[in-house]
């Protein structure tokens, strides 16, 4: 099975102690913790440990190398963030689709996402390590991230992708599917109680039932909610019955 375990995520030459403690927290919070810091400038840290913020076993246990070489041992596939597009041939992605091509690899892979220093990125030689870079597609007047927020998103989006709890438009109960014909049946319903009631005039129907088809198709009605609206429509006729 694929895990995120086996993605790590590489800082390079990073700056501020700081930013270290929040990358940390960042990949904590979307359950990674495969952490390498390449030459820090100032590590380890008390201000690195404060902004880590209960993400702490992230960084005592991130793994300190002296050169991105010894980062990057075991690791087949490597992605580069970069803030800037620069003229390389190498194939830009945004975070979703590195995503996505990373779920392709085979289950045991090992992968690393490398980020830069906070004034100036990744070296062209840092770059040529990497067989894909991958560009947070944001403001074009002002698109630097700060490190731990690209951490940040990156993150995340393996967390969407990788936990298979996440169902997209997920709902906190069980919505029970209906079939077409029961749409129908909820169609003529509607036809017959509106007429009954005089909302609908059969001489003159105009387009009122292919609007209310239209909908209640975009609305994905499940049976309760079904079962919902007939009732309404027998309540209307009774009313109207008395
Ligand atoms: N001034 C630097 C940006 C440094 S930001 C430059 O122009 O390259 C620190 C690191 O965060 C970057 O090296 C990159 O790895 C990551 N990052 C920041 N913004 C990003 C973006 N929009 N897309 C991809 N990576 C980004």
């Amino acid at each position: 099975m694929k895990t995120l375990e086996n993605i790590r995520f590489v800082l390079v030459g990073t700056t501020h102690p700081g930013n270290i403690g929040a990358a940390a927290r960042a990949m904590k919070t979307m359950g990674l913790t495969n952490l390498h810091l390449v030459t820090p400038k100032i590590y380890p840290s008390a201000e690195a440990t404060a902004r880590a913020s209960g993400a702490d076993d992230v960084l005592a246990n991130a793994a300190v190398h002296d050169s991105l070489d010894a980062a990057l041992v075991g690791c087949q596939q490597v992605y580069g963030m970069s803030a800037r597009l620069r003229h390389l041939p190498v194939p830009v992605v945004n975070p979703r689709e590195a995503v996505t091509q990373i779920q392709q690899q085979s289950d045991d892979a090992q992968i690393a996402i490398i980020f830069g220093r906070e004034h100036s990125g990744l070296t062209n030689e840092e770059l040529d390590r990497c067989q894909h870079l991958v560009n947070i597609p944001a403001n074009a007047e002002y698109s630097s991230l700060n490190l731990a927020a690209a951490v940040q998103v990156l993150a995340y989006e393996l967390k969407m992708s990788f936990d298979p709890s996440i169902e997209v438009g997920r709902v906190g109960e069980q919505r029970e599917a209906i079939n077409a014909d029961d749409l129908e049946h909820l169609y003529s319903h509607f036809e017959q109680s509106l007429i009954k009631i005089g909302f609908l005039d059969p001489g003159q129907p105009k387009n009122l039932m292919r609007r209310l088809r239209r909908l209640f198709n975009r609305a994905e009605l499940d049976r309760n909610e079904l079962q919902i609206l007939h009732g309404i429509l027998r309540a209307a006729e009774n009313q109207k019955g008395e």
